[in-house]
């Protein structure tokens, strides 16, 4: 069978030359005669990998040299615990943006902690915009600002809406839209992102700390739990995850070969755009978020038919377009478009709708 266009939103689709090129690195990777999944990653030559990957991640993010760039375990959700325990020591309080299921877990991991308040939230509406930002509802003593740049589920991102926090060091959840569009790191003091959207298989997370905010974290943390631990290991206190940091690896160097990130930008712009005017231009699809929030990475619409809507997602799998049945709270449809998808796909799918509105009016 061929490869479909897999719009799942998680794990999702690879880039297929990096799949190719692991394939062909499998069994003997450049001559040591072993797999790098069969490596001590105390060897030379994964040393190297690692080296090279962290080297290539703060390229194409051009990150600034008072960072310091983790590649952890535990995904996204363990960061809804580890960003508090690690940073909400000072005044015990932080702000959240509540923009969607991402963000309203880690209000409720974060609230083990400490006291969260919720800055912002469009949960009334079921999260289908953004909400605007009102100052005085900061707390200039928290220790931090906790934002979603993408929500997944929603179909939402943050575009121009950023909250301008003064010296609370801004906290961003980018598992889903890291590496998609340029974003300027030094306006953060932490990023963090599962790499199993935009950046390779599950299992390797990253965490891009600024280094004054590593002064924060309490004595009596679990080893594990320790972002100083970490920073001073360079990620190598214990065993990491070494075929998914290989695998990142490999991605970021496709990003880099296209151009970098901005290139990537250009490219995710067009798909997304290609989906939305199907969207726009029909009369039988809605999208189910505010315009000008509109994810570039997770496309949301719907029928306003149920079964019309389970109708395409079944026939769209049989066309080799699999997982576009949305998440349960928001029903519809969810194409989720992340660098990996190749134009053609983007393509494809806008063809289909057409296709299928045709067909069932
Ligand atoms: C997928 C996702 C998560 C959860 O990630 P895990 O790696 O499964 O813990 C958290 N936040 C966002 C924005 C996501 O897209």
């Amino acid at each position: 069978m061929e490869r479909v266009f897999n719009f799942s939103a998680g794990p999702s689709t690879m880039p297929e030359s990096v799949l190719k090129t692991a394939a062909a690195e499998m069994l003997n990777y450049k001559g040591t005669g072993m797999s790098v999944m069969e490596m001590s990653h105390r060897s030379k030559v994964f040393i190297e990998i690692a080296d090279n990957t962290k080297a290539l991640l703060k390229e194409i993010m051009n990150i600034p040299d008072n960072y310091k760039v983790l590649f952890l375990q535990g995904g996204a959700w363990t960061q809804f615990g580890m960003v508090p325990l690690n940073l909400m020591t000072n005044s015990k309080k932080a702000d959240f943006m509540d923009t969607g299921n991402w963000a309203a877990e880690a209000i409720k991991e974060a609230g083990r902690f400490g006291t969260v308040n919720i800055a912002a939230s469009s949960k009334d509406s079921n999260y289908d915009h953004i909400p605007q930002l009102d100052p005085k509802k900061f707390d200039p003593n928290a220790d931090y600002f906790h934002i979603t740049s993408n929500n997944t589920i929603y179909g939402t991102r943050m575009t121009d809406n950023w909250p301008d926090t003064g010296n609370v060091p801004v906290v961003c959840d980018m598992s889903s839209n890291i590496l998609s569009e340029v974003y300027d790191v030094s306006k953060f003091g932490l990023i963090y992102a599962g790499a199993q959207k935009n950046m390779g298989p599950s299992g390797v997370t990253v965490v891009i700390i600024r280094d004054d905010l590593l002064t924060r974290t309490p004595d009596n943390l679990p080893t594990m739990m320790k972002y100083t631990i970490h920073a001073e290991k360079d990620s190598m206190h214990n065993t990491p995850p070494t075929y998914a940091l290989y695998l990142a690896g490999l991605v970021y160097q496709w990003i880099k070969d296209l151009g970098g990130v901005s290139a990537m930008q250009k490219i995710n712009e067009e798909k997304a755009k290609i989906i939305y005017d199907a969207i726009d231009n029909s009369s039988m699809f809605k999208g189910t978020v505010a315009k000008k929030d509109r994810s570039l990475m997770n496309i949301t619409f719907v029928t306003g038919d149920k079964d019309l809507d389970e109708k395409f997602a079944k026939e769209a799998e049989k066309q080799g377009m699999p997982n576009l049945k949305g998440y349960r709270t928001v029903g519809g449809m969810r194409a989720s478009v992340y660098n990996a998808m190749p134009i053609e796909g983007a393509k494809a799918l806008a063809d289909f709708m057409k296709k299928f509105e045709m067909e069932n009016k």
